[in-house]
């Protein structure tokens, strides 16, 4: 039975989804105007862990990620300047051309991290007609207003607003320091339309002129089409819980007329160096410069797995270089089950598996999920507790299965393996095929795996 951290209700709820069998899942994608950055990847790791578990307990999933390619302003505050068009002045390119390139390596960082893709992938731009009908309806509803730069969500009209965030608005207001616009009825209504300035790049055609969608209503529009209007869960990073989510509520369920997520499932930050991740601070990564250090993409993985992810992440080198240490010693210690004929008892097994189970159950315990698995490794070797690893590894995602040590040289095998090695390359040539398999058995004994090829024979350590 899966238990999940619901942020509407702050508690830890049984899943139990809409459809028995297909599980609904919505996730807000990336802002394709830069890379995104190893923060950005932690809350899509935990999408994918979410969906890992999800599988492995049985369930089916129809699963949406948005590509946020227009729009989304500087700040969620909606002000400021477009950053898709700021980018593509910089880098004078199109937007279109600067969306295309960075949604691509987003693409590619989540392969390396071994994130598996959600079955429908939505380009906002590809949905700006959908879009426009539902700031059509916002408005035919009396909960939006037109301005003279766009259309305004009035958040008094939604009596429900700040239920995901538990915000009191009232205070809020009175403290805020947002600069006001005077055409806005309430200091934190938000554009679901903006008008266009001529020299706009990117803009649409609809009833209220040439212009182009706010952020928030995107993911409405895309989740309701592909999920319909009530769904089972939402995942995101928890800054978009006050903003962009609560946002989101107040426009599905003024379109719908009711409740629209059941589980909303937020990941906590990543900090570096205990602090925020800022250009201006020259500390933020993305998974290239992971590589460019010397860092395999999966020993990322791998240091986001030993912490919850409802818990603050501290990105740190000597963090990163405990991981590889951890994540290559496990890699081999797994790899040394692999060759051998010996067998583990099933309720053993059975007892591993059922530690796990619980573990990730348990609201995604992946750290403690991992714990199960370091401690099977150590059992005797036997190629059951192999297969236990990678069973268990539908889950961890860490590629467990493709490891191979890398070939050594005879240099630096002991020397009774050479001598052994020598014999054997004797015995083969007097057609002693006997006495040759008596000295690769003896090999394997000494702990190493030998392979004839054309250039001769490689070794490697079990
Ligand atoms: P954005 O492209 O800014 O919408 O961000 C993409 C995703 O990354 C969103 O789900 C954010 O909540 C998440 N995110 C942004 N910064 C961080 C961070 N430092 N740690 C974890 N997740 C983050
Ligand atoms: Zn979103």
């Amino acid at each position: 039975m899966l238990n999940l951290y619901n942020t509407l209700t702050r508690k830890k709820e049984e899943f139990v989804p809409l459809n028995e069998k297909k599980v609904t899942m919505y996730s807000c994608g990336p802002t394709v105007y830069s890379y995104a950055h190893i923060g950005n990847m932690r809350t899509y790791i935990f999408m994918d862990l979410l969906r890992r578990v999800l599988k492995y307990d049985g369930f089916k999933i129809k699963g949406v990620m948005n590509i946020t390619d227009v729009g989304h302003l500087q700040s969620d505050a909606d002000e400021g300047e477009d950053k898709m068009e700021k980018a593509a002045k910089k880098e004078k390119k199109t937007p279109w051309e600067i969306a295309e390139y960075y949604t691509n390596v987003f693409f590619d960082d989540l392969q390396k991290l071994n994130i598996g893709k959600p079955e429908i992938i939505a380009k906002a731009t590809e949905h700006i007609d959908d879009m426009i009908k539902y700031v059509e309806k916002l408005i035919e509803l009396g909960y939006a207003y037109e301005t003279s730069d766009g259309i305004y969500y009035d958040i008094s009209k939604f009596k429900n607003y700040g239920q995901l965030s538990r915000l009191n608005l009232d205070e809020q207001i009175a403290g805020a320091r947002v600069e006001v616009n005077p055409e806005k009825r309430n200091p934190y209504d938000f554009a679901v339309w903006k008008k266009a300035p001529k020299e706009h790049i990117m803009q649409w055609p609809s009833p209220w002129g040439m212009g182009y969608p706010g952020w928030h209503i995107e993911c409405s529009t895309m989740s309701i089409k592909y999920l319909g209007q009530h769904f089972d869960i939402h995942t995101g990073g928890v800054d978009h819980i006050p903003v962009h989510h609560e946002n989101e509520i107040a426009q599905n369920e003024a379109i719908t007329g009711k409740k629209s997520v059941n589980y909303w499932c937020h990941g906590e930050f990543m900090l570096v160096n205990n602090g925020k991740m800022s250009k201006s601070l020259g500390n933020v990564y993305t998974v290239s410069d992971l590589e460019k250090k010397g860092y395999e993409p999966l020993v990322y993985r791998y240091f986001c797995l030993n912490a919850h992810y409802r818990n603050k992440l501290n990105f740190t080198f000597e963090g990163m270089d405990g991981a590889k240490t951890s994540y290559n010693r496990l890699l081999q210690q797994v790899y040394a089950h692999k060759n051998s004929n010996a067998v583990t008892d099933k309720e053993v097994i059975d007892g591993y598996l059922n530690e796990f189970r619980e573990a990730i159950d348990d609201d995604l315990n992946l750290p403690l999920a991992l714990g199960v698995l370091w401690k099977a490794v150590k059992e005797p070797k036997s190629k059951d507790i192999y297969n236990l690893a990678i069973e268990m590894d539908k889950v961890f995602g860490l590629r467990l299965d493709e490891y191979k040590p890398a070939p050594q040289t005879l240099a630096d095998v002991p020397e009774e393996v050479q001598k052994l090695i020598e014999l054997r390359k004797e015995a083969k040539a007097n057609k002693d095929w006997a006495n040759a398999d008596k000295y690769r058995n003896e090999i394997t004994a000494l702990g190493y795996q030998i392979k004839d090829t054309k250039e001769g024979v490689e070794v490697t350590k079990i």
